[in-house]
C-alpha cells in the first residue's frame, strides 16, 4: 500500500468504477476487509484525513458520518421515523474490533479449499489489525443475578476480591478477524467511536476479550466474543440500546415486509480503521435459510477495509425477527458486497419440531 496524500479533486466518477473493477478482478473468490496498513502511533478519526489511497471507494463519498446522518439517506421507500431510529440504535451499538496476536490454530485454506486463510504465514506471532463488529446482548451475573459465575477479567482472576457483580458484552464479528480464543483474549474493543463530541453523543468507551467465544463459524465468517465489564453505567446504556433496537428493528421489518423492489441494506462500520459510518444500498441476493438457520446477504452497499464484521441489515427481509443482522464478510464482486451468516434465529419447539422465528 502506497502513502500518499489523497486529492480528492483529481477524482472522477470513471476512476472509482475503474478502481472498482480492479480490486474486483484481484479478488476472485472475494476479499476480506480488514485494515492493517495502521500507523499505532496515529488515530485517523475521519475519511477526509486519510493519508492513504484507497484503491475499492476513493473519495468515500457514500460513506455518511454518523452525526450527519438522516432519513434522506435511506432509500426513498425507507425514509419513515422508524427506520431512521432503528438506523442510529444499531450504529450506536457498533464498535470497532483491534486485534494483533494470531493464532497458531488458523487453518491453511478455507473449508471449500480454494484460497488460502487470513493471516496463515502470521500465524504464531503479530499482524495488527482493525476491522468492525456490534454488541448483540448483554447477561449481568453475579450477586442478585441468578447467575454465580465469578468474573473472568484478567483483573478479577488474579485478585482476592473479585468484584461480585459484572456484566459480559456479547459482541458479534467475522471469524477472519477473530479466529479463536487465543485471539479474543487480546482483542480490543471500542465502543461509541463516532468521532464527535457534540450534545447528545455518548462517551468513547472500551472493553478486552477474553479468554473465550462461542457461536463461530470457518464457512459462514461469523465469530461472538464475550467482553466482561464492571461498568454498570455502560451495562446498562448497552442493554437499552438492545431492547431498543430489538423493538425498531422488528416494527421497521414488519413495516417494510411487502415492499415492491429489492429491499434495502445498512451496512455501518469503521473503514479504514476511523470512526463509524453508515453506507446504504440495495440487497441484490439473500441466500436460502438453510436447516440450522443461516444465511448471507449480498449488497451494494459500500464498504472498504475496516468493514469486516460491521452490522449489515437488510430491512423487511423478515416480517418480525431481529435476528437479521449479519458481520460484513468480503467484497464479492464488482457491484456486491457479502455478509457472513445472520445471527441464528431463535429456536422454538412448535408441532413436534424445531422452528425458527
Ligand atoms: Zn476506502
Ligand atoms: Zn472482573
Amino acid at each position: 500500500m502506497k502513502r500518499m496524500k489523497l486529492d480528492k479533486s483529481a477524482v472522477s466518477a470513471d476512476d472509482e468504477k475503474k478502481t472498482r473493477l480492479q480490486t474486483a478482478s484481484q479478488c476472485p473468490t472475494g476479499c476480506i476487509e480488514v485494515e492493517t496498513d495502521i500507523d499505532p502511533g496515529l488515530e485517523v478519526i475521519t475519511l477526509d484525513e486519510l493519508t492513504i489511497e484507497c484503491e475499492k471507494n476513493k473519495s468515500h463519498k457514500s460513506f455518511i458520518p454518523i452525526d450527519k446522518f438522516s432519513r434522506l439517506d435511506l432509500l426513498s421507500r425507507y425514509q419513515d421515523e422508524v427506520t431512521e431510529q432503528a438506523v442510529k440504535v444499531l450504529a450506536d451499538l457498533t464498535v470497532q474490533v483491534t486485534a494483533a496476536w494470531v493464532s497458531e490454530d488458523r487453518p491453511e485454506k478455507y473449508p471449500s479449499g480454494e484460497a488460502e486463510y487470513p493471516y496463515v504465514k502470521e500465524r504464531g506471532g503479530t499482524m495488527l489489525r482493525k476491522g468492525s463488529g456490534y454488541v448483540q446482548k448483554v447477561v449481568t451475573y453475579g450477586k442478585g443475578s441468578g447467575m454465580k459465575d465469578p468474573c473472568e477479567c484478567r483483573e478479577c482472576r488474579y485478585s482476592s476480591s473479585a468484584r461480585d457483580v459484572w456484566w459480559e458484552v456479547e459482541v458479534v464479528s467475522a471469524r477472519h478477524i477473530i479466529y479463536d480464543h487465543t485471539e479474543a483474549r487480546g482483542a480490543n474493543i471500542d465502543l461509541f467511536y463516532d468521532g464527535s463530541t457534540g450534545i447528545g453523543r455518548k462517551e468513547r468507551k472500551k472493553m478486552k476479550g477474553y479468554n473465550s467465544m462461542w457461536g463461530s463459524s470457518v464457512d459462514g465468517d461469523r465469530c461472538v466474543l464475550f467482553c466482561p465489564t464492571h461498568d454498570e453505567q455502560l451495562a446498562h446504556t448497552l442493554k437499552d440500546l438492545c431492547k431498543t433496537a430489538d423493538r425498531l428493528v422488528r416494527e421497521a421489518n414488519s413495516r417494510h415486509q411487502h415492499q415492491v423492489g429489492p429491499h434495502m441494506a445498512v451496512v455501518v462500520s469503521h473503514p479504514h480503521g476511523c470512526q463509524k459510518y453508515i453506507t446504504v444500498g440495495e440487497s441484490t441476493t439473500t441466500d436460502k435459510l438453510d436447516e440450522e438457520g443461516r444465511q448471507t446477504y449480498t449488497y451494494t452497499a459500500d464498504t472498504c477495509r475496516g468493514s469486516s464484521g460491521g452490522l449489515v441489515w437488510v430491512v423487511g427481509r423478515w416480517e418480525l425477527t431481529s435476528y437479521v443482522t449479519a458481520p460484513h464478510s468480503r467484497v464479492l464482486d464488482k457491484r456486491n458486497n457479502k455478509s457472513g451468516d445472520r445471527w441464528l434465529a431463535r429456536l422454538i419447539w412448535t408441532n413436534n419440531r424445531f422452528k425458527y422465528t
